[in-house]
C-alpha cells in the first residue's frame, strides 16, 4: 500500500515527462527508500528513450513540494555501513537526473527540505512559487547529520562557498525570493503561473540548452568565482566558519556542523565522485551517533505535539480575532506574534504609555526583519495595522479568544475576567498567561469557567518556542483544544499540563536553581557551579540564570512552590531572601551573583558570599555538581509524571528542551535518565538523600521502574 502511488510519471504529447510526487494518505511528500527506488526505475527507463525532451518534477499536494527523507528510516539505521550505503543510493539516483541528456526542472510550490532540495539541486532548473509557503533548505544538521544525497557537493557550486556554508551549517530555510537572490532557484513566479512557466522554460531549454541556462541563471560574480578557485581563500572562509561554529556548539556534543565543513570543503577540493564518497561516509559516521538519535527523537516528539492528537475528545474552534488584556512585556509580545501570523488583535491596557511601548516594540522587531530583507514595507504596514489599541473593552464582541497578560495578581486577574465576560460571546475562550496562579482560582467566580484556560508563554515571546497549555479543573476540552491549536498557529509547540503550582517547566527548573543555592550555602564557588552546568550542556549556569530572571521574581516563584510542595522545592529560599533584602535583584539592578556593566555579565561579585552569609569555601568535583543539579530535576520530573502534571515523558523532555534549554543532544531530561540507567539514577538519588537530605529521596515512580527494569522510552 505505502509508496504505491507516492511517485508517478507520464509522458505528454510534446515529449515532456512529468514526475508527480504524492505520498498516499500523508500531508507531506517524503522521499522514502521505496519512493527513491521507484524514482530510480523511472530514471533508468527515461535514459533509454530518445522521444523525450524535458523532465518536470511536481507535487500533487498544494503548498507542499518535498519535506525530505523519512526520519523514521534514518532513526532505524544504527550501523555506519548501512547508513553510508543509503546515502550512496540516494546520490546515485539524483546523479541519474543530473546525467540525463534532456533538461530537468522542478516546480517548488511549498516546503522543499533536505532530500527535496537535493533533488532540486540535481535538476537543470529550479522554479519556485512566490508564496510564503515555499521554504527551501538543508536542515539535516538539526537532526545531527549532514545532507547525504549530494547536497554538500552541489549547493556550493550553485550559490558559492559562503552562502552554502551558512545554509548547511545552520540548517535554516529561505523563502523563494531569497533563494532566487542567492541563485538557489532560477525563477520565482506567482503560484497560478508556476506550471506554465516551468514548462515553457523546459521547452526553451530543449531547443537551446546553453542559451536558456545563460539567460535564467543568476551569474556568479567574477570575483567570487576567482576567489573560490583559490585554496588559501577557501581555507580562510572555512576557518572563519569553524570558529563561529565553535562559538555556538561543542564538537563532542554536536559533531555534524563540524563534519559538514569537511564535506563542503571537498566540493571544491575534490572531483565530484570523491566529494560524494566523502559525504556518504560522513553521513554513515553521523547517523548512528547518540546525538543524532536524540535529536531525531526530539524532532518526532515536537512534530507529534504540534499535530492534533488522534484521541482528541474535542475539536478546536477557529481563532479569527483575538483580544489581549495587558500590553506589557508579555501582552505586547503576544500581540506582535499574532499580527505576524495575520491575526487581527485588539490590545487593551489601562495605560496609554504601555500601549505605545507595545506598538514601538512590535514595530522594532519587524524593522529588524526589514533590515535583513525578510519583510517588505507593504507587509510591515499590513502587520502594524492588524494591532488596534484600546483603553476599554470596546470592539470585543466578535473576539474568539481573549489572552490575559495583566499583572500577576489573583484579584486583578479575577476582576479583568469578570469585566470582560460581560463583553464577549458565550463561546469566546479566555486564556490567562499567568506564570504561577492556579487557573482554577482565576476561574473561581467566572460566569463560564469552562471557557477559562491557561496559556503560558515564555519570555521573549517571539523567540521561545514553547507554550504550556493549562487545563483547569473545569476547563472544557473544546477550550483546551482551541488554545492548543492557536499556539500551533503561532508557530509554537504546545504541551498540555495539569493545573498545578509552577505548572511544568518552572517547577522543574526551580530544583536546578534550588540545588545551586544549596551548593552556595555549602561554600561552593558560584563560577564553578555555573561552569559545571554549562559543561553539561545547559545554556546558562543557575546563578547567571537567576540574575536574568531577577532574584525577587525567583524568590516569589520559589515561595509559591514551597507553599505547595514543601521543603523539597523551596528549602533554599532563605539564601535568596537574604540576597533580595540586601538589594541584589540581578541584571536589572546591575548586580546579582555577578556584576554587570552595560547589560554584560562581568565577574562574580565577592560580596555575595557575605550577603548570603556563606563563611566557608568548599570544592567538589564537577561531576558531583552536575549530578546534584541534574538529578534533582530528574526526580522532580518523575514526581510530575506521578502526579499527572505531565501525561508522558515525551512532553517533559520537549518542554525542558524548548522552555529551559536542556541540552538537545541529550534528548531531554528523562531521556538522559534512561541513558544513565534508571537503577543507577535511583541508587545515586538514595545516596544523595542520605548525605544531603530528604529532597533527594527517589520518586516512587523511579523506584518502581528500577525494580521492573522499565525505561521512560521503549
Ligand atoms: P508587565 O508588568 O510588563 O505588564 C502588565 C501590563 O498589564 C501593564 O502594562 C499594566 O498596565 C497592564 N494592566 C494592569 N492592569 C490591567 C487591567 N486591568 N487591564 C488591562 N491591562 C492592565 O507584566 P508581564 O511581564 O508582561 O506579565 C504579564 C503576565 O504574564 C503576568 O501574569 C506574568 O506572571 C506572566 N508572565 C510573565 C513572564 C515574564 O517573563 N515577564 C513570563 C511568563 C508569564
Amino acid at each position: 500500500m505505502a509508496g504505491e502511488d507516492a511517485i508517478t510519471h507520464r509522458i505528454e504529447a510534446g515529449g515532456i515527462v512529468r514526475v508527480t510526487l504524492n505520498s498516499p494518505g500523508a500531508r507531506v511528500n517524503l522521499l522514502t527508500s521505496e519512493t527513491m527506488r521507484t524514482l530510480d526505475e523511472i530514471l533508468i527507463a527515461l535514459a533509454r528513450r530518445d522521444d523525450v525532451r524535458g523532465l518536470l518534477f511536481e507535487s500533487a499536494k498544494p503548498g507542499m513540494f518535498i519535506a525530505g527523507a523519512d526520519v523514521e528510516e534514518i532513526a532505524a539505521i544504527d550501523d555506519a555501513y548501512r547508513a553510508a550505503e543509503a546515502a550512496r543510493f540516494g546520490q546515485a539516483v539524483f546523479q541519474k537526473i543530473a546525467d540525463l541528456r534532456i533538461p530537468s526542472a522542478c516546480s517548488i510550490t511549498g516546503p522543499c527540505l533536505g532530500g527535496g532540495t537535493e533533488l532540486a539541486l540535481a535538476c537543470t532548473f529550479r522554479v519556485a512559487a512566490d508564496t510564503p509557503e515555499v521554504r527551501i533548505g538543508l536542515p539535516e544538521v538539526q537532526i545531527g547529520i549532514i545532507p547525504g544525497f549530494g547536497g554538500t557537493q552541489r549547493l556550493p557550486h550553485l550559490v558559492g562557498l559562503t552562502r552554502a556554508l551558512d545554509l548547511v551549517l545552520s540548517g535554516r530555510t529561505v523563502s523563494a525570493r531569497t533563494a532566487r537572490k542567492m541563485g538557489l532557484v532560477d525563477l520565482v513566479v506567482p503560484t497560478p503561473l508556476l506550471e506554465r512557466e516551468a514548462l515553457a522554460l523546459l521547452e526553451r531549454a530543449a531547443a537551446d540548452p546553453r542559451g536558456t541556462l545563460r539567460r535564467v541563471r543568476k551569474p556568479r560574480g567574477a570575483m567570487t568565482t576567482f576567489l573560490e578557485g583559490l585554496a588559501p581563500w577557501r581555507r580562510f572562509v572555512l576557518s572563519r566558519a569553524r570558529k563561529s561554529t565553535e562559538g555556538r556548539v561543542r564538537e563532542s556534543d554536536y559533531p555534524a556542523p563540524f563534519r559538514a565543513l569537511a564535506a563542503v570543503d571537498a566540493a571544491f577540493a575534490l572531483p565530484l565522485h570523491q566529494g560524494l564518497d566523502l559525504e556518504a561516509r560522513i553521513v554513515g559516521e553521523l547517523i548512528p551517533t547518540r546525538t543524532s538519535k536524540n535529536l531525531i527523537r526530539l524532532f518526532k516528539s515536537q512534530t507529534a505535539l504540534k499535530r492534533e492528537p488522534d484521541n482528541a475528545v474535542a475539536s478546536p474552534r477557529r481563532v479569527r480575532r483575538i483580544a489581549i488584556l495587558g500590553a506589557g512585556i508579555m501582552g505586547g509580545g503576544i500581540a506582535q506574534l499574532a499580527a505576524d501570523r495575520g491575526i487581527p488583535v485588539r490590545l487593551k491596557d489601562v495605560r496609554q504609555d504601555a500601549l505605545l511601548t507595545a506598538l514601538r516594540t512590535a514595530s522594532g522587531l519587524w524593522r529588524k526583519q526589514i533590515a535583513k530583507g525578510r519583510l517588505d514595507r507593504v507587509e510591515f504596514a499590513r502587520r502594524m495595522a492588524l494591532v488596534s489599541t484600546t483603553l476599554d473593552e470596546r470592539g470585543f464582541s466578535r473576539i474568539d479568544l481573549v489572552v490575559e497578560a495583566v499583572v500577576e495578581d489573583l484579584a486583578v486577574k479575577q476582576k479583568v475576567l469578570a469585566a470582560v465576560e460581560e463583553r464577549i460571546g458565550e463561546r469566546t475562550v479566555f486564556a490567562s498567561n499567568t506564570s504561577s496562579l492556579p487557573i482554577g482560582e482565576i476561574a473561581a467566580r467566572a460566569l463560564r469557567p469552562e471557557r477559562v484556560v491557561g496559556l503560558h508563554f515564555f519570555n521573549p515571546v517571539h523567540r521561545m518556542p514553547l507554550v504550556e497549555v493549562i487545563a483547569g479543573p473545569r476547563s472544557s476540552p473544546e477550550a483546551v483544544a482551541t488554545v492548543r491549536a492557536f499556539a500551533v498557529e503561532l508557530g509554537k509547540t504546545p504541551v498540555v499540563v495539569r493545573d498545578s503550582p509552577g505548572f511544568l517547566v518552572n517547577r522543574i527548573l526551580m530544583l536546578y536553581l534550588g540545588e545551586a543555592m544549596h551548593l552556595l550555602a555549602e561554600g561552593m564557588r558560584i563560577e564553578q557551579v555555573d561552569a559545571a552546568a554549562t559543561a553539561f550542556g545547559m545554556p546558562m549556569g543557575p546563578f547567571a540564570l537567576l540574575d536574568q530572571v531577577g532574584l525577587d521574581t525567583a524568590r516569589h516563584v520559589a515561595g509559591v512552590l514551597e507553599g505547595a510542595f514543601g521543603k523539597r522545592i523551596g528549602a533554599a529560599t532563605p539564601v535568596l531572601g537574604a540576597l533580595v533584602e540586601s538589594g541584589r535583584l540581578g541584571m536589572k539592578t546591575d548586580g546579582g551573583f555577578y556584576k554587570y556593566a552595560a547589560g554584560k555579565r562581568r565577574s562574580v561579585d565577592p560580596k555575595v558570599y557575605s550577603a548570603a552569609k556563606v563563611d566557608r569555601v568548599r570544592e567538589l568535583p564537577m561531576e558531583t555538581l552536575q549530578e546534584r543539579m541534574i538529578l534533582a530535576m530528574v526526580n522532580e520530573a518523575a514526581v510530575c509524571l506521578e502526579d499527572g502534571v505531565a501525561s508522558e515523558a515525551r512532553d517533559i523532555d520537549v518542554a525542558m528542551v524548548l522552555g529551559a534549554g536542556f541540552p538537545p543532544f541529550r534528548g531531554g531530561l528523562l531521556r538522559h535518565a534512561d541513558e544513565t540507567g534508571i537503577p543507577l539514577v535511583v541508587d545515586r538519588l538514595s545516596r544523595l538523600a542520605d548525605a544531603q537530605g530528604e529532597r533527594f529521596r527517589p520518586a516512587e515512580l523511579l523506584r518502581e521502574m528500577a525494580r521492573e527494569q522499565r525505561h521512560f522510552y521503549p
